[in-house]
């Protein structure tokens, strides 16, 4: 099936073109028809497997057919847990929107840094992609309205929920009106999601795509049998022996990550941290680096296992494991995407060796395992 097929103009279709995207994800082809008719969706669908352009691409179409500028008024707003999930969804708004006849203008807003520029860009923004909290202070500061919002997302859902956010999302949804279209994306409906999706979406349509086959199929993944105390220098090791360039490392602590950035940048590799702990300045400048091959390992907690989209990402490494299967695949989901092919490499010590098999079980897949106290680690 072709782009062209789903309903959407020819200036979209050539910027999509411009991306390579050559066909249509399956999520894609299920959810952009629906949306330009108008219908409310819920997507149940990991990180991976192309659903922000399942809804980018339409409410880019659906505003082309708006009427004079909006002032403070968005038109539509997209509701996501994290500052670097806005910030790329407003990226793939640009790519697809730039060049489009009638300019359709999309601004990320967020917590944790000053509010006053986020004001002052306000003015004639179409597509507000928002963490609830930071709108609700640009609410309440009347720097944005959302009386005339008709198109709402809610960006991994799941994710906004447990981060405790649904208080916020409630306030912000009774100051919407009424008659509008919803689309709620989320990885899983346990929780609390499904009984707030039946409240918020009328008759929707129902797009699941299963986790398995959203472990991509590209994604090679190996596992080393690693003492705890030696994973810093086999860290290394790898590093230096496979000549690895453009490598995310995760750590499940900001300490451990800090760590593994001191003792790396202490050997003369590049590395930066990439974790909660750090300003939103320092997170954007690691990973705006870090995209564009200036820094070779980031090392991250698993704020940034969701969400980042980062195109042709060689190299994930799971320094220790995340304890969730689930966050297991986000991890690795860094790699492998957009038909390109990756590696994602697990260091496990005996201690998580029962937890890793549980993890391989519940994706259905197994990892090979390979033995590494034979290797002389000695200097590195
Ligand atoms: P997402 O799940 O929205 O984070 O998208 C995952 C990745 O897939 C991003 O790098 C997109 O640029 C890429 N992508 C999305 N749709 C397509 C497509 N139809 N063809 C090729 N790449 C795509």
């Amino acid at each position: 099936m072709a782009f062209s097929a789903l309903g959407l103009s020819e200036s979209l279709v050539r910027a999509i073109k411009e991306q390579n995207y050559t066909q249509p994800y399956p999520i894609q082809q299920a959810a952009i028809p629906a949306f330009l008719q108008g219908k409310d969706i819920i997507g149940i669908a990991q990180t991976g497997s192309g659903k922000t352009a399942s809804f980018a691409l339409p409410i880019l179409q659906l505003l082309q057919h708006k009427t004079a500028r909006t002032g403070r008024r968005v038109k539509s707003l997209i509701l996501v847990p994290t500052r670097e999930l806005a910030v790329q969804i407003q990226g793939v708004f640009h790519e697809f929107g730039a060049k489009l006849p009638q300019k359709v203008k999309s601004l990320a807003v967020y917590g944790g840094v000053s509010i006053n520029p986020q004001m002052m860009q306000m003015s004639g923004t179409d597509v507000l992609i928002a963490t609830p909290g930071r709108l609700l202070d640009l609410v309440s500061q009347n720097a944005v309205q959302l009386s005339g919002v008709e198109i709402l997302v809610l960006d991994e859902a799941d994710k906004i929920l447990s981060l405790g956010f649904k208080e916020e999302v409630d306030k912000i949804l009774a100051l919407l009106p009424e008659k509008r279209q919803n689309a709620l994306f989320t990885a899983t409906l346990g929780g609390d999601v499904e009984a707030f999706a039946d409240k918020l979406l009328i008759s929707p349509l129902k797009i699941q795509i299963e986790e398995e086959a959203s472990v991509p199929e590209l994604i090679n993944q190996i596992a080393y049998q690693v003492d705890a105390a030696k994973k810093g220098p086999f860290l290394r090791y790898l590093l230096k022996e496979s000549d690895m360039q453009q490598v995310l490392v995760f750590a499940s602590s900001i300490r451990t990550a800090d760590n593994i950035v001191g003792k790396l940048l202490k050997r003369g590799i590049q590395a930066a941290a990439f974790h909660g702990d750090k300003s939103q300045g320092a997170r954007t400048d690691a990973l705006t680096k870090f995209k564009a091959g200036k820094l070779r390992v980031l090392v991250a907690t698993d704020l940034a296992s969701r969400g980042i989209d980062i195109k042709f990402l060689p190299y994930v490494i799971n320094y220790e494991l995340p304890r969730s299967p689930k966050d297991y695949v986000h991890r690795i989901g860094r790699t492998g995407r957009a038909e390109a092919s990756g590696q994602a490499i697990s260091l496990i010590s005996p201690e998580e060796a029962h937890h890793f098999k549980i993890i391989q079980k519940k994706m259905g897949r197994r990892v090979p395992m390979e033995p590494t106290d034979q290797l002389d680690l000695a200097g590195y």
